[in-house]
């Protein structure tokens, strides 16, 4: 392609070093390119699926000759379920694409953070009830503090987390969030008694659009791009995101947020 390019290095002095900056340039933007290219590839596939349900659905109530307007209803009913997929495909697009831009800027302001995790316990209550799944928030002392954090990236990291413990866990499971302070870092855990992950999955969940089974994954409603996005927004703290996982007995997601006074840009 026009990005593999590459100066040859015939010495060490300063046009040789220009010349290895030169590479590694160029390597940076052919990985870039490629990444791009993946990512297109990937999101044109996951938009098709939808798209041409759609089109399916449409078309055989353009080509019926039924005369009951509740079988209408339910064609459109499905119609715009797939709808609502490919909204929020497209919504979770555009987090990622945002959070990634390095132009983007995040502000950041001292919260209380035992408040917000049990503000976004509040928002998952719902969906907990409706499964029977019991979330209880465990701050201890050392947990009820202010910490410079972004209220939105915050509550969107355990916003999924929290959903995916309840989503990937059988009726009558339990999820639990602590925070403590260790090492002068935030740590927050969000642990489930759900199915778990297998070793072999493990270090690709937060790969853009990889799922471990991609028909339960229909079904739940998933993108496949909340873990994507959930890294980005603890990367935008300057914080890590780790994962130990036992299938069938249960996951932990593990969230570190570094005591800062400036964060990296991404
Ligand atoms: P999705 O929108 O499909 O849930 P995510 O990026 O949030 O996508 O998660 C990627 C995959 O990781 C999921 O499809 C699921 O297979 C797996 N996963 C995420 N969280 C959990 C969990 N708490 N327990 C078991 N599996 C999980």
């Amino acid at each position: 392609g026009h990005l593999d390019q590459r100066v040859s290095i015939n010495s060490k002095d300063e046009i040789g070093l220009l010349a290895e900056d030169f590479n590694d340039m160029a390597a940076k933007l052919e990985e870039a390119d490629r990444t791009l290219r993946h990512f297109l590839s990937d999101a044109s596939h996951e938009l098709k699926t939808p798209l041409s349900s759609i089109k399916v659905l449409s078309q055989s109530l353009i080509d019926s000759q039924e005369q009951d307007p509740a079988v209408y209803r339910d064609f459109l009913q499905d119609i715009s379920s797939e709808v609502d997929r490919m909204a929020a495909l497209v919504n979770d697009m555009f987090q990622l694409a945002k959070l990634q831009d390095p132009d983007h800027s995040v502000s950041f302001n001292d919260y209380l953070v035992g408040e917000l995790l049990r503000h976004i316990k509040g928002l998952t209550a719902g969906e907990a009830l409706q499964k029977g799944i019991d979330i209880q928030v465990q701050v201890g002392s050392d947990g009820e503090v202010l910490w410079q954090l972004n209220k939105d990236l915050f509550t969107c990291i355990f916003l999924n987390l929290i959903s995916n413990a309840i989503r990937y866990t059988p009726r009558g499971g339990l999820v639990t969030v602590t925070a403590d302070i260790e090492e002068d870092s935030l740590v927050v855990r969000v642990t489930d008694t759900g199915i778990g992950i297998s070793a072999e999955d493990l270090p690709r969940i937060f790969d853009r659009f990889y799922r471990v089974d991609e028909d339960r994954n229909r079904e739940t409603g998933g993108t496949g791009l909340g873990l994507a996005i959930t890294r980005q927004a603890v990367h935008c703290h300057g914080g890590t995101i780790d994962v130990k996982s036992k299938p069938g007995q249960g996951t932990t997601f593990e969230v570190r947020f570094p005591k800062h006074q400036s964060y990296p840009a991404i």
